[in-house]
């Protein structure tokens, strides 16, 4: 398999700083497209998988699944996108395509374990993949998304992960006008999750346990903001939602959120990963047939249909545009919440 080096930015331990390295990526394939990346935005994933939160981070590790760039060269069978056309591409580089998840265009959830952007398994070059904090990335054209011409491309990139991962639970719980949605915590998902519910024409409630942010929280369009850690007003939402969005990454006690659930009402959990503490009640749960659910990213043609919705309503993600150089910084900011609400790296300053 022929390759090529590219400039990238990556860590080489789970408590080591990002610094500059080269990376390897394939030649195009026949069904594959080059993109030279324009912006990344940059996801909490990106820092538990930097420091290995979530156990099997393979080193050196270069994070980044909110791409937009341009297409430089495309293999022989592409058919999607051509040179010089901007793309797109998210947390999913790959899947086997054949199994039932697959063929309902929902190959976050293969059940042959889809190849993430970063940390999962370059099948040619027998490698781990690298993501987006990188000059080039090569994908199969089946992972590449079309990108509205009208946005701002650097407030695009946070739809890739952020924007897909708040619209799928919108959808698969069928949001729309009259739905009364919740969101539970105000950074990069949580802020992309109100306005893809607004855009829905759903009411929303924003919880974050930082009064800082209430202000922001009703520009962004929150109906209302509910500071989490006031049991008044967690009191005074009692039962009224039909679906709560957590975005929360670390654990934390989901009893207070599904009391304000309405009956037959959904708290998805697309923030923290495992065991809860304290645990869950179910009374609650069964006297109001109420659901703890669970959902990942979106599959392809999910992320095509939100970023079209994003294209015809003009909504992006609220960006802090930074060099690379600084993505340590970031990470530092991201854990103390004081993101306003995404950073998105210039790729440009890799040169
Ligand atoms: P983020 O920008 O850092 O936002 C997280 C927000 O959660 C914070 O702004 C804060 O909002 C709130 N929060 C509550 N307790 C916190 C704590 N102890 N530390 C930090 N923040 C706390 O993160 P993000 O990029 O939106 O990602 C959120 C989570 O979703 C991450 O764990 C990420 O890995 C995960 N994720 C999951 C998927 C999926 O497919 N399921 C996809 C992408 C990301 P307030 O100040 O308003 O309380
Ligand atoms: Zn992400
Ligand atoms: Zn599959």
């Amino acid at each position: 398999m022929n390759k090529f080096e590219v400039k990238a930015f990556g860590t080489p331990a789970k408590d080591a700083d990002l610094k500059p390295m080269n990376i390897e990526r394939r030649e195009v394939t026949a069904k594959d497209i080059e993109i030279e990346i324009l912006y990344c935005g940059v996801c909490h994933s990106d820092l538990h998988t930097a420091r290995n939160d979530w156990g099997g981070t393979i080193y050196p590790a270069v994070p980044g699944h909110e791409i937009v760039g341009r297409v430089v060269k495309i293999g022989s069978e592409v058919t999607k996108l051509k040179v010089g056309d901007y793309a797109g591409v998210g947390c999913l580089v790959d899947s086997c395509r054949e199994c039932n998840s697959c063929k309902q265009d929902l190959e976050q959830y293969c059940l042959n374990g889809f190849t993430g952007t970063y940390n999962g398994k370059e099948k040619y070059l027998g490698t781990q993949t690298f993501g987006g904090y990188s000059e080039k990335i090569v994908v199969d054209e089946h992972f590449v998304l079309k990108v509205p011409s009208n946005l701002k491309l650097s407030a695009v990139a946070p739809l890739l992960c952020a924007g897909i991962t708040t619209w799928s639970p919108l959808r698969h719980w069928n949001v729309g006008i009259n739905s009364k949605v919740a969101v539970v915590g105000l950074g990069g998902l949580g802020h992309m999750a109100i306005k893809l519910a607004k855009g829905l024409g759903a009411h929303v409630t924003l919880f974050s346990r930082t009064p800082g942010k209430i202000n922001d929280g009703l520009e962004l369009g929150a109906d209302e903001v509910i500071i989490s850690t006031d049991k008044i007003q967690m009191n005074s939402v009692r039962g009224k939602f039909d679906l709560i969005i957590d975005t929360v990454p670390y654990i934390h006690d989901l009893n207070p959120y599904v009391n304000t659930l309405n009956v037959s009402g959904t708290l998805v959990v697309v923030g923290y990963l495992g065991g809860l503490e304290p645990l869950l009640n179910t009374v609650p749960m069964i006297l109001g047939r109420k659901s703890v659910a669970g959902s990942l990213i979106g599959g392809i043609a999910e992320t095509q249909e939100m970023l079209d919705f994003c294209g015809e309503k003009n909504i992006v993600s609220e960006v802090e545009v930074i060099k690379i150089q600084d993505i340590n910084i970031a990470y530092e900011r991201m854990l103390k919440s004081d993101v306003h609400y995404r950073f998105v790296i210039d790729m440009n300053s890799l040169k």
